[in-house]
């Protein structure tokens, strides 16, 4: 079994499932006692928050750069940067290590093809929302990306960081939610653009399908560590 790489903490709140769901896959899998052999670089949100909204992105990029260093020192074989919107720094932390950077773009938008998806609603932070570098990412494999209103927007943003990274989970969030995504026109699912929102809404929650980029991105991890065999599993 190969070792999986996390860049964590943004916020741990969703690293901590990144951590549960990849044991809960790995043993599915393999069965017994195993479990996935992990690296984790936890960092504190609060200076990377900063930096966000500063607009200190490189700064950030090269923080990341330097915990994804310090990942593939501890022994991972390939890493997820276990958040959307820091990969906005995507290739920072990339040019930093020789292992490979697992895209959740790209783990995102293969899952949505395989459902014979094309045009997907998108809610996420603001800066992965605003900004082209998720959405050009996800265009560039083929899909049409809807965006929330500007006001939409602004509510999906204050959820993340008010509540869902400290932890709190709330029934008029869920149902704020459930209002944006009945807003999207024309689109056939709806991505969970950011680490957290699986923690507040699920498949149950939405009528559209919807792509939970937490557990697609393990996912992608687990089948990669797996399948990959070394001779020691
Ligand atoms: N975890 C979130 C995401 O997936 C937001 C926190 C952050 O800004 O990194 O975008």
């Amino acid at each position: 079994m190969l070792t999986i790489g996390l860049l964590g903490g943004m916020s741990w709140e969703s690293t901590a499932e990144y951590y549960r769901l990849a044991n809960v896959l790995v043993r599915e899998r393999l069965g017994g006692l195993h479990s996935a052999k992990l690296v984790l670089h936890s960092v504190d949100f609060a200076e990377i928050e900063r930096m966000q909204v500063e607009g200190r992105w490189d700064d950030a990029g090269r923080a990341l750069a330097g915990a994804a260093a310090s990942v593939q020192a501890g022994g991972a074989d390939f890493l997820l940067i276990c958040t959307n919107t820091m990969h906005k720094v995507y290739d920072q932390v990339q040019a930093a290590v020789d292992i490979p950077v697992i895209h959740l773009g790209d783990t995102t938008a293969a899952a949505i093809r395989a459902a014979g998806i094309t045009t997907v609603g998108l809610l996420g932070t603001g800066f992965t929302m605003d900004q082209p570098f998720y959405r050009e990412r996800l265009e560039s494999h083929g899909l049409k990306v809807l965006v929330p209103s500007v006001e939409d927007r602004a509510t999906v943003h204050r959820i993340i960081y008010d509540e869902l990274c400290v932890g709190v989970v709330r029934d008029e969030s869920r149902r704020a939610y459930q209002d944006v995504i009945a807003k999207f026109d024309g689109a056939e699912g709806v991505i969970l653009g950011c680490t957290e929102i699986e923690l507040l809404i699920s498949q149950a929650d939405v009528p559209l399908p919807v792509f939970p980029t937490t557990r697609l991105h393990v996912e992608a991890a687990v089948d990669r560590a797996i399948q990959t065999k070394t001779g020691n599993n």
